[in-house]
């Protein structure tokens, strides 16, 4: 074979500069399509729900193959806007079935989406919200990744297309689906990019596309306690807090974000969440540390806490990651503490660890894209390094 020239990657260097429709509402898609002058006004409601079917049930990724659309408005639209997805740089397999994949949304902007099985109703799908964090929680991988921005509201719909891809469920099933649950876990503070997580939220929920209910999306939140009820009022999605202690010195140790918002304020905020009810409980998340949050005593503060909260509360395994300063508490332990727990009444599952073999677990997400920034740094210094060599 002569010299090829590897050109796999150029589309995403490239990438269309074209507005994806996936990542519009209903009411955004007709706006859009006017204003391209693609459709006439009168006819913009009808031509969205036919366009919205074929992007959100069908699951398409070109215009061409939208068959009830004519021709010439195929053309226009493919002029216009585009339905593709972002580039799957990589996908994982766990032993245990989780899978993930880092998705490169733009150049140097990567963000990874995780999917478990046999978590919700059939398997749940971690999503991120930001590439990389503002907040840095101690013992998180992610908060070790300075922002690199929000992502849009595409881009969150579009690690749901990507896994549905994967798991080849287009046309959105009905029943029998294996991504039956979403949830705001994977990299970044869903609450500081609220619009567009409520955005994705309203594109995944439609029940003429992927049609995953709002009981099945819950939003996980590190305490960003002004932006609470407006996340319930908008999205009507489940709200996960990330607890972690019961005191204010201690979590504001683990959770900077205390210092602003302390726990008498979180707590206020969670009690007046809109909908809250024993239906449609909070779940809080309590990472296990080894001899930082673990003892009886803490159960039985965090019993305290939350009483006459409708709770239920995760207790999550400390996942480990390169460099971390803490361990995770002993099995004997955590049990200890969830008897605690069950004893005053509330369910506490301990959340078992998926994905470790291949980093997947909750707070080992860190795209490349930091490394890649420094890779790109140290090669644009070289050559002055270089001259400076004597
Ligand atoms: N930023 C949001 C959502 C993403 S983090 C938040 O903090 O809630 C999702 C969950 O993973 C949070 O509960 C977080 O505290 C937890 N987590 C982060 N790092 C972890 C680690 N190393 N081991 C176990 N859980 C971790
Ligand atoms: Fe950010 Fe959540 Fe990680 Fe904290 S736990 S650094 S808020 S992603």
């Amino acid at each position: 074979m002569g010299v090829t020239l590897d050109l796999s990657r150029a589309p995403a260097a490239s990438a269309p500069a074209q507005p994806n429709l996936a990542g519009l509402t209903r009411a955004e898609l007709q706006a859009a399509l006017v204003e391209a002058d693609v459709v006439r006004p009168d006819k913009a409601r009808m031509r969205a729900s036919q366009l919205w079917r074929w992007i959100h049930h069908y699951g398409v990724t070109e215009f061409e193959r939208m068959t009830d659309v004519a021709k010439e408005t195929r053309a226009a639209l493919s002029q216009a806007f585009t339905v593709a997805r972002p580039e799957v740089v990589e996908r994982q397999i766990s032993r245990d079935g989780t899978r993930k994949w880092l998705i490169r949304m733009a150049p140097g902007i990567e963000v990874e989406t995780v999917y478990i099985p046999d978590v919700g109703r059939a398997g749940a799908l971690c999503v991120s919200s930001q590439v990389g964090c503002t907040l840095n929680c101690t013992f998180c991988h992610t908060g070790t990744q300075a922002l690199v921005r929000n992502l849009s509201a595409a881009e969150i719909v579009a690690q749901v297309q990507v896994a549905r891809d994967d798991l080849g469920e287009w046309p959105s099933p009905k029943e029998d689906r294996r991504l039956s649950n979403i949830v705001f876990m994977g990299m970044g503070e869903p609450l500081y990019n609220l619009d567009n997580v409520a955005s994705a939220i309203d594109i995944i929920a439609d029940h003429e596309g992927i049609a995953i209910s709002r009981r099945r999306i819950t939003v996980s939140t590190s305490g960003v306690v002004p932006e609470i009820a407006a996340l319930g009022a908008r999205t009507q999605a489940m709200l996960a807090i990330s607890l972690h202690a019961t005191n204010d010195p201690l979590r504001e140790k683990l959770v900077p974000l205390n210092r602003k918002y302390p726990i008498a304020e979180l707590m206020a905020a969670v009690r007046a969440y809109p909908g809250l009810s024993n239906a449609k409980r909070i779940t809080f998340e309590y990472v296990m540390l080894k001899g930082v949050n673990d003892s009886p005593v803490d159960a039985k503060a965090l019993v305290k806490l939350l009483a006459g909260v409708p709770a239920k509360i995760n207790l999550i395994p400390f996942n480990p990651w390169p460099g971390s300063q803490y361990e995770c508490s002993d099995w004997a332990t955590i049990e200890a503490f969830a008897a605690i727990l069950n004893r005053a009444g509330y369910a506490s599952p301990i959340r078992t660890p998926r994905g470790r073999d291949i980093l997947a677990a909750c707070g080992q997400l860190k795209s490349e894209s930091e490394k890649i920034r420094a890779s790109v740094r140290r090669k644009a210094a070289a050559p002055e390094a270089r001259q400076s060599e004597p």
